[in-house]
């Protein structure tokens, strides 16, 4: 047997920070980070071994596979189809974390919750004892070492029942003017039914969007499509 067939063709898929690396359908793809003049990798013996030479790092650095790092490969429908599961994994895998986070938020939420509260009960004990002995002593302002207190005069409250009413003084009322804005609807609307360039905008005409769904790992259940 030809001794080329037994070394293991790698997927190698650039990213904006590097590469992910795997050996196609149903192997595990890991991330490969560049550091600087170093690759990084995250699978196990890459971060075991000191001279982080794993069998991703040596595939990338061999470079035959033909793959460019920065150009999208050619894929068939099975790979395209085991992408897509990859996507799938790695949606769960985002919601698992942000599902872990916010559980934690929300602890640490409680928790400080529950100290302030305790803080403020005490606080609220010194600040009616100091009110008191300001308005006992006839005081408007006392400046003590730790600080300075004022009771200050208040301007009355106005709470306004009759609204209708009061409209109808017109000394208590002022006209705030209409103001236009674009109707962006309407304005699509009739940009795209009679391709007029209104005078006041551009047109860009946009490639098709790429959109996807993926199946649920657990639930075999489609997520929003992207
Ligand atoms: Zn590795």
């Amino acid at each position: 047997m030809d001794a080329s067939t037994l070394i293991t063709k790698y997927d190698i898929i650039g990213t904006p920070g590097g590469f992910i690396v795997g050996s196609g359908i149903g192997s595990d793809y890991v991330e490969v980070l560049v550091q600087g003049s170093k690759l990084a990798c995250e699978c196990f013996n890459g971060q075991m071994d000191m001279n982080g030479r794993c069998e991703h790092i040596i595939a990338i650095e061999s470079g035959s596979i033909g793959v460019d790092g920065n150009s999208i490969a050619q894929i068939d429908q099975g790979t395209a189809d085991f992408y897509l599961s990859q996507i799938s994994n790695i949606e769960a895998s985002i919601q698992q974390n942000r599902d872990s986070a916010e559980t934690q938020v929300k602890n640490i939420e409680d928790w400080l919750e529950s100290i302030v509260a305790k803080d403020e009960r005490r606080m609220s004990y010194y600040e009616a004892s100091l009110d008191a002995w300001m308005r006992s002593s006839g005081l408007k302002t006392k400046s003590l070492a730790h600080g300075v207190m004022k009771l200050r005069q208040q301007q009355p409250e106005i709470v306004i029942q009759d609204e209708l009413l009061l409209l109808s003084d017109k000394r208590f009322v002022r006209i705030v003017p209409e103001k236009e804005v674009i109707d962006k609807s309407a304005l699509r609307k009739h940009v795209v039914n009679t391709g007029e360039e209104v005078i006041g905008i551009s047109v860009k005409l946009r490639d098709a969007k790429f959109t996807y769904t993926t199946i649920c790992p657990s639930e075999n259940k489609p997520n929003d499509s992207r």
